[in-house]
């Protein structure tokens, strides 16, 4: 949609509201209709092509409108995270269907998601432990639990064991700054025999420094062999497993518990919606459910809804599938696949740039969207360049460690660019360079 539709639309939507506003007093407080009534009313998977924007406004009123909030909201999350699950082919048993087992959530972060997947671990690995010994108590289970992570993990996954009170511990990466299966055993078997209990391991598919993948071929059998849950991390990543080229890249997923990555970082909806899926729900909700008389409803123990408060950290939640349904219709499968895949060519076109320039060294494998790259010689003298970039304000570029080495991150995030913008951001840190190797030899 450009600006011109845009101001156009928007200003309709504004209209929209105020005529449910103002006719509010004529509708129901509560909705006629039942349990399941929505997944009948949409296609079962989203749309190739794009659809109009009128076509979705009209569905709108057609579908949402009856439902009003409730059960509008929670059912229509429901089959949005069936529409992405199936576009990136996720099997079949994370997805919630008419009877499944597993099902997606929109949480608000993939922090949250991590958390509410070690909360999850946290509690089954208890309750199992408790039922072999009932002796046990909480306390002398949880000083024992320990969960794992590649040392490349992003730092909320150590936050999470922080919040969720349990030792995490980094595991080396290999020399392409991924978690293998033998260094990830190693430790377990090292700390099994100091007593501790494994019992959670997060593997990251995108890791934020350099795009990195954990091995999940050689990671999910050991967590499936040793009873960890697994959670995979794809925050950033996950977004190109649209695309049939890159869903390799998810290889190993069905080892996996849970399974989360950021549709707000890099295919098109807006801030926040960070899904996450597991496969059997009831680990989340058998491990968070409590009924207070005032969340109490009819419906409640049908097995017919999804009561999403379960499944998540706050009770109270937005109506977030909205987002998710305009935009994947608004630009169809092939459309968002179209914009992945543009920004994984100008990433390359960068990378392209940066070969031709013997003054500068790679850092990492290029996969996705990002390229991590360096002047070769000191930290020094690359943080210099990097105060050269940030102050210039052209571009922003935010660096990283390498095992050991100062590293540029240039991340191509933004809806709009082009290859203009590549070559004009490269002319740009090739100048800055080249002052700054000249300010160097004087
Ligand atoms: N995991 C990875 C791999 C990330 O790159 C990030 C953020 O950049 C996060 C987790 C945290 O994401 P959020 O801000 O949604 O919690």
């Amino acid at each position: 949609m450009n600006s011109r539709e845009f101001r156009r639309r928007g200003k309709e939507m504004v209209d929209f509201v105020a005529d449910y506003l103002e006719g509010i007093e004529g509708r129901q407080v509560y909705p006629d209709v039942q349990p399941g009534y929505l997944r009948p009313l949409v296609p079962t998977s989203a749309p190739e092509e794009p659809d109009t924007f009128e076509d979705i406004i009209n569905d709108v009123e057609k579908i949402i409108m009856p439902g009003a909030a409730s059960p509008a909201c929670t059912e229509l999350e429901t089959v949005m995270m069936d529409w992405l699950g199936k576009m990136l082919k996720l099997p079949e048993a994370f997805l919630a269907g008419e009877a499944g087992e597993g099902g997606g959530v929109i949480q608000g972060s993939a922090s949250e998601a991590t958390l509410m997947a070690l909360l999850a671990a946290r509690t089954k690995v208890t309750r199992r432990l408790q039922a072999a010994s009932p002796g046990l108590t909480q306390g002398a289970i949880m000083e024992k639990l320990v969960a794992y992570s590649s040392d490349q993990a992003h730092s909320s996954v150590e936050r999470a064991g922080l919040i969720g009170g349990v030792k995490l511990k980094a595991i080396p990466s290999d020399g392409k700054f991924a978690m293998r299966g033998s260094a990830l055993q190693e430790a377990l078997e090292r700390d099994k025999a100091e007593g501790l209990i494994p019992f959670f391991v997060v593997a990251t598919l995108g890791t934020t420094s350099c795009c990195s993948f954990d091995n999940l071929l050689e990671v999910g059998p050991v967590c499936n062999k040793e009873d960890m849950w697994l959670h995979i991390d794809a925050a950033y990543a996950g977004s190109s497993f649209i695309c049939p080229e890159f869903r390799h890249l998810l290889n190993g997923v069905e080892f996996a518990d849970s399974f989360n990555f950021n549709p707000h970082k890099w295919l098109l909806v807006n801030f926040d919606c960070s899904a996450m899926w597991v496969k059997n729900r009831t680990d989340l909700i058998g491990a968070f459910k409590l009924d207070p008389l005032y969340l109490k409803h009819s419906h409640q123990d049908s097995g017919l809804i999804t009561d999403y408060r379960h499944w998540q950290l706050p009770l109270g939640r937005r109506f977030r599938s909205l987002k998710m349904w305009f935009v994947f219709r608004m630009y169809g499968i092939k459309g968002l696949q179209a914009y992945i895949r543009k920004h994984i060519q100008l990433a390359h076109e960068f990378e392209h740039l940066l070969h031709q320039d013997p003054r500068f060294e790679i850092c990492a494998e290029v996969t996705l969207g990002l390229v991590c790259f360096r002047l070769k010689g000191s930290n020094k003298l690359n943080e210099a360049l990097l105060e050269r970039i940030n102050s210039a304000k052209k571009i922003h570029l935010v660096p990283c460690h390498l095992k050991g080495k100062f590293v540029l991150r240039f991340a191509i995030c933004s809806r709009t660019v082009e290859s203009t913008h590549v070559r004009l951001a490269w002319d740009h840190i090739s100048q800055l360079a080249s002052d700054l190797l000249r300010a160097e030899k004087e």
